[in-house]
């Protein structure tokens, strides 16, 4: 039934049982069925009502930086959406599609001398993965500075949730818990000082290179930051930092990432974590829970 998705759509990128690894962080994670580089909201419309019609699951990644794809890969249509990138200043609001890198928007608004993003200048992830994740650093967050989102539901309804409506959290928004997808958003800054700003960026960074394992493939903390604990700090205490299984390793260099030093699987990954989880619940009698999302199916 969904056989001829590419040629019902010959203007839209579509690959059929395409390797997601080749667009993970973590370079892991099995094929999906179809996959589509949508380039603008009425591709992303078209396709979206298709699925819903035809009955076919869809899945929306970003710069899939925040991400474990089963080795089984992933059922029905992925989009990936980092051909919808445009970014426009309009005074002090920089609005940016939702397949645009974050780290491009720091970069905008540092060149419009606006300041508030700074914060963001080295989360590698998309704009709608940011909005999904209230993705923050460094005492930022995504949360701070966002005016509003467009946002599209299953049906192909598009609307738009201001900063109340989106319902931030920890690593929470309304996307999640409405199955929205981001279409762009709106960050609402202040007029600064570009050098000043500059700086800060530049600083974060450095403070970033210093602390991560930047050189190798990782999906950045793997757990999100338990109450009154820091995630890394109880693996390093429960002295797991080079636990390795197949090719996955907990990080030597930052106790929270899991890196891939060797041809590592999604399985890999996700024996590594599990057996943190159970080696910081026996040794400290914390539950880590996962910060980063694991999707897709079993191989
Ligand atoms: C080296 C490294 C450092 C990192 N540092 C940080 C950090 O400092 N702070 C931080 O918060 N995170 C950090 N991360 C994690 C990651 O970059 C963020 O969570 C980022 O916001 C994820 O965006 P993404 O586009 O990569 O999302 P993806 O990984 O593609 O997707 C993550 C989730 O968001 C959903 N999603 C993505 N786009 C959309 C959309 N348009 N609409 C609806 N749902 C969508 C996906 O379905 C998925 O569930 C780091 C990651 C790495 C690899």
């Amino acid at each position: 039934m969904t056989e001829n998705i590419q040629t019902t759509f010959p203007e839209i990128n579509i690959k059929k049982d395409a390797l997601l690894s080749q667009y993970t962080f973590t370079h892991t994670g099995g094929p999906a069925d179809w996959l589509a580089f949508p380039k603008n909201v009425d591709e992303m419309k078209q396709l979206v009502t298709y699925a819903k019609e035809q009955q076919l699951p869809i899945t929306v990644l970003g710069n899939a930086s925040n991400l474990i794809v089963k080795d089984g890969g992933i059922a029905g249509l992925v989009l990936i959406l980092t051909a919808m990138k445009d970014i426009s200043v309009s005074d002090s609001t920089v609005t940016a599609d939702a397949g645009a890198a974050y780290i491009e928007v720091t970069k905008v608004a540092r060149d419009h001398s606006l300041s508030g993003i700074e914060f963001a200048a080295g989360i590698p992830g998309s704009v709608g993965g940011a909005v999904f994740m209230n993705a923050g650093a460094y005492g930022g967050e995504t949360r701070n500075v966002i005016s509003k989102a467009t946002v599209m539901d299953r049906d192909g309804n598009i609307f738009e949730l201001n900063n109340q409506e989106l319902d931030f959290g920890y690593r929470h928004s309304a996307v999640q818990d409405q199955n929205l997808i981001v279409l762009s958003a709106d960050f609402g800054l202040i007029p600064g000082d570009y050098e000043t700003i500059k700086a800060q960026m530049d600083d974060l960074n450095a403070r970033r290179a210093a602390k991560q394992p930047l050189d190798l493939p990782s999906c950045g903390s793997v757990f999100k930051r338990p109450e009154g604990y820091f995630a890394g700090k109880l693996i390093h205490d429960a002295g797991l930092q080079g636990y390795t299984s197949g090719g996955a390793q907990v990080s030597k260099k930052h106790a929270g990432f899991i890196v891939n030093i060797n041809n590592g699987t999604a399985t890999d990954y996700l024996n590594v974590i599990h057996h943190v989880q159970q080696v910081v619940k026996e040794k400290f009698g914390v539950e880590l829970e996962t910060e980063v999302r694991i999707i897709g199916r079993d191989k």
